[in-house]
């Protein structure tokens, strides 16, 4: 089939399901500007990752220095980008009523901006939008610290317990949430179709939810521009932008 039938199949098998289950990654945000943290060029390229290990940014405050330099590198990117025509494609499937969820590796809060409802987006490795005192818990909005970096500061600490600051993503060493992670898979065993967009599906455990979608039943669509370990177990695979793609998909339902 050519890509042209393959968007087809891909609009009809949208049409015939009425519990969708989205797992986006970062080929989803790439098209916003996001720059792919794993690909070549990309954020791993420029720093060295064991540097921001986990168990070091919480043992040495030169760490966390580096740490909050790189961070804040890409925040301003990653606080102004727009959602793209696959973010908005996902909000139709919601305003259609045809959305489970959307489980996202993604820490951009595109889903977020694209208008989908946040109760229905599970963020499993986290956001970069707010940071949290790793020792009281208290929460602060992300561009609140941003400010204080940009002011000089070059490692904040918490106002109420002058804890560890760290912006709420899973870092490198750090425990997967395994709150959201059991509703991913809870949400994986519901869904009749899972959407895989714009994710290599090489990252576990994450990549381990559409997989356990297809062993409870769900039919399953990959985007992606490469092909994935999952590829073999697809209903339908494209190799192709994803907005290109799941933006003629929704067209049916829109
Ligand atoms: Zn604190």
């Amino acid at each position: 089939m050519n890509v042209e039938e393959l968007i087809l199949k891909g609009a009809q098998m949208i049409k015939e399901s009425q519990k969708i289950l989205v797992f986006s990654g970062a080929g989803l945000s790439t098209e916003s500007g996001i720059p792919d943290f794993r690909s070549p060029g990309g954020i791993w390229d420029k720093y060295d990752p064991s540097e921001f290990y986990f168990q070091r940014i919480i043992s040495d405050e030169k760490a966390r220095e580096a740490y909050w330099k790189m961070s804040s590198e890409y925040w301003g990117v990653m606080r102004d980008a727009r959602p793209n025509k696959a973010h908005l494609a996902i909000k139709t499937i919601e305003d259609a009523g045809k959305l489970l969820a959307i489980v996202t590796q993604n820490i951009d809060h595109l889903h977020h901006k694209a208008g989908n409802s946040p109760e229905k987006i599970i963020e499993i490795h986290g956001t970069a939008f707010s940071v949290s005192c790793l020792n009281c818990g208290k929460r602060y909005d992300r561009e609140e610290i941003e400010k204080r970096i940009r002011d000089g500061v070059k490692v904040p600490y918490c106002d109420v317990c002058s804890g560890i600051l760290k912006p709420d993503t899973i870092s490198f060493g750090q425990a997967m949430p395994q709150d959201k992670m059991e509703l991913a898979f809870k949400y994986a065993s519901e869904c009749d179709l899972c959407i895989v967009l714009g994710s290599s599906l090489v990252v576990y455990p994450a990549a381990s939810i559409p997989s356990h979608a297809v062993q409870c039943g769900s039919r399953l669509i990959i985007i992606n521009r490469t092909s994935t370990p999952l590829d073999p177990d697809a209903d339908l695979v494209i190799h192709e932008s994803v907005s290109k793609a799941l933006d003629r998909m929704v067209e049916p339902i829109g």
